[in-house]
């Protein structure tokens, strides 16, 4: 069977990532992982084959998936990074922390400071680091920004060389977290654009997976 006949191999990360301060605590995105969940489930109903890599969630596991379960954006990094070279198309909707302790605390961080100072490390880039072993694959990003939304979501497309982006912004009248509807821009990186007003999730996925499946062919045709 053909590269392009055969139904494609779909990585998807979703959810948070949670990095440890104490073993209480720890730092993380605002994410419930219902968009990568909701792409799985549509991507499972098309017959294709799912590998969901999941932060920390309140969702269920995919039976139709192969689902990994991480905590921490590391974690995550060595999940994508294995299955990274036999996919086909990577979507990482998950909410990646941009940075983890430098050293994570044994015990418990007592309150009786006063103030307190925490040394941080950037996180890597997951996509923007398997962009460089890109080849044929599809890579679809996404940004949530309070504010510049389109010059920020422009910067990282390019910056991470996805093919496309999916741009939210929060405000007071749009809470991108959660299973209800939203309003989010698609920019691809050849500068095409659209914007999708009051869409549900569950339609979302399909309008994303419809991309992914034309952005593919387009790919192998080239
Ligand atoms: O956090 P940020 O808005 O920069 O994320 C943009 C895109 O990059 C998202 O698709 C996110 O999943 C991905 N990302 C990543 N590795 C990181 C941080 C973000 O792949 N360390």
């Amino acid at each position: 069977m053909s590269r392009s006949s055969r139904k494609p191999h779909i990585l998807i990360t979703l959810g948070p990532t949670w990095e440890f301060i104490d073993p209480l605590r720890f730092i993380t995105n605002r994410s419930t992982g219902s968009l990568g969940h909701l792409i799985a489930r549509e991507g499972i109903r098309r017959g294709h084959r799912i590998t969901c890599v999941s932060g920390p969630t309140e969702l269920p596991r995919l039976s139709g998936a192969r689902w990994i379960d991480v905590v921490s954006a590391d974690q995550m990094y060595r999940a994508v990074s294995k299955i990274f070279p036999r996919a086909d198309v990577l979507i990482m909707s998950a909410a990646v922390s941009d940075y983890r302790m430098k050293k994570v605390l044994h015990s418990k961080l007592k309150r009786e400071r006063k103030k307190i100072s925490l040394a941080l490390v950037k996180n890597r880039d997951i996509v923007g680091n398997l962009a460089k072993k890109k080849g044929s694959k599809v890579l679809v990003g996404f940004s949530v920004e309070t504010e510049a939304l389109l010059k920020n979501a422009l910067r990282k497309l390019k910056a991470k060389r996805l093919d496309l982006i999916v741009a939210n912004v929060l405000s007071r009248s749009n809470n991108p977290f959660g299973d209800h509807r939203v309003n989010v821009s698609l920019l691809w990186r050849d500068g095409r654009r659209r914007d999708l007003k009051s869409v549900s999730k569950k339609k979302l996925a399909g309008i994303l997976l419809d991309c992914v499946e034309k952005l593919r062919r387009t790919t192998l045709a080239t």
